[in-house]
């Protein structure tokens, strides 16, 4: 095993596609909310694996059921049934109220599929015409070929181009421009109820109501993705319901599986009921271990972790309304339960590393958004903890 930074770095310039631009700083090993560097140097974990470690790190439940399990079994593929995938779907479908799952690895599949099953959906209804998808403006939905079209960053599409047609993106603040852009031609929209990568953007209720009515008029598919924002993150399984959109698909990914890769599309019984046998499929969707470990991250959440979310969400958010106060740089604060952004009337970046100096770890999105993403079993003194940090990394900057 490599030991130092300098030789991980020569070794990752050599070797690894240089698709990354990565912080200096190389993690060993994890304990709840810290992360260890090789000196043996506490950070305390405000971001998660970018909202993936929802139990923090070194979780003994989560170690004890994933030894087990590779154990026992850890892959099958999806030749032969398992005991999990069953028993996780019907699990899901009760959170989600979709009654449907479709398993795979990450959350960018997860959105593929739902856009493909979209298509699928009309094509078998005799409306095959019936392709084109809404987005909307600020969104990231992934970087697959059918993900990025509906991504809207244009420096994350343009070189890939062309992609996916008819896609188009509407704006929340714009109604009269989605009640044009939904139409009887739509296959579906597709939203995150919070929009993560774009700045911590909740839907506006107004937007949401909108979306819903010209679904309804249309009869265009909803598709909600709730990778970033869902899984418990927000205090509630999903943040859909709370802006009352009723979504029939619903993309699922990152804490899910609290480091463990899986993503998973719910589908409404009538578009699942459109898809046969081997219209889509993956080698690793719904292994015994990515399946194990989202049991226990979804028993975790039934234990108390959920209803603990609103409370130390009450906590982060009076912090960071505080720290507003204080700082004339910081122009807004979004965000709802464990997912939070800091937009900064300027670039962000220098306090990512500032924070990073200090001891906290954090990600700029967004170019002016400080993102906050902390596991949900942060305390209120961790809160406290980072919140000082911040406040410090913002004072220096
Ligand atoms: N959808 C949303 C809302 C996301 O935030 C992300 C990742 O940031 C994705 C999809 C893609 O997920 P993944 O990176 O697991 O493929």
């Amino acid at each position: 095993m490599t030991t130092t930074t300098t030789d991980v770095k020569a070794l990752e310039s050599r070797y690894v596609l240089q698709n990354y631009k990565r912080l200096p700083v190389v993690f060993e090993r994890g304990s709840g909310t810290r992360l260890f560097d090789e000196h043996g140097r506490a950070y305390l974990d405000f971001i998660s694996g970018i909202g993936v470690a929802s139990l923090g790190h070194g979780h003994a439940g989560l170690a004890q059921a994933l030894a087990d399990q590779a154990s026992t079994l850890s892959h099958t593929s999806n030749l032969y049934f398992h005991p999990l995938q069953g028993e996780l779907a019907a699990r899901l479908a009760a959170l989600t109220g979709l009654p449907r799952a479709f398993f795979c690895s990450t959350g960018t599949e997860a959105v593929e599929a739902c856009l493909k099953f979209a298509r699928r959906f009309w094509h078998a209804n005799g409306e095959s015409h019936r392709t084109r998808f809404v987005a909307f403006r600020h969104s990231f939905h992934g970087r697959t070929m059918g993900s990025l079209s509906v991504t809207w960053e244009p420096h994350y599409r343009e070189p890939f181009e062309p992609l996916i047609p008819g896609v188009s993106f509407a704006s929340f603040g714009n109604v009269s421009e989605l009640e044009t852009l939904i139409t009887s031609a739509t296959a579906a929209v597709i939203v995150e109820p919070i929009q993560g990568e774009g700045g911590v953007r909740p839907i506006p209720e107004q937007a949401a109501r909108a979306i819903a009515a010209a679904c309804a008029r249309t009869g265009t598919l909803l598709i909600a993705d709730e990778v970033q924002s869902g899984s418990g993150r927000t205090g509630e399984f999903l943040y859909s319901p709370a802006i009352g959109l009723k979504p029939d698909l619903i993309a699922l990914g990152k804490a899910l599986g609290g480091g463990v890769p899986i993503g998973a599309a719910m589908l409404s019984e009538p578009v699942a009921a459109t898809i046969a046998a081997g219209d889509h499929g993956t080698t690793y969707g719904g292994n015994l271990l990515a399946c194990r470990a989202a049991l226990v991250v979804l028993d975790e959440l039934e234990r108390g972790l959920q209803a603990s979310i609103a409370r130390l969400s009450g906590r982060l958010f009076d912090g960071l309304t505080a720290l507003r106060a204080r700082h004339k740089s910081i122009i807004d604060v979004r965000g709802k339960g464990l997912i939070a952004g800091v937009d900064f009337s300027m670039d962000a970046s220098p306090i990512v590393t500032a924070a990073l100096d200090r001891g906290l770890l954090v990600n700029r999105t967004s170019a002016s958004v400080i993102r906050l993403l902390p596991p949900y079993v942060v305390t209120e003194q961790d809160i406290d903890e980072g919140l000082a940090m911040l406040d410090d990394a913002i004072a220096h900057v």
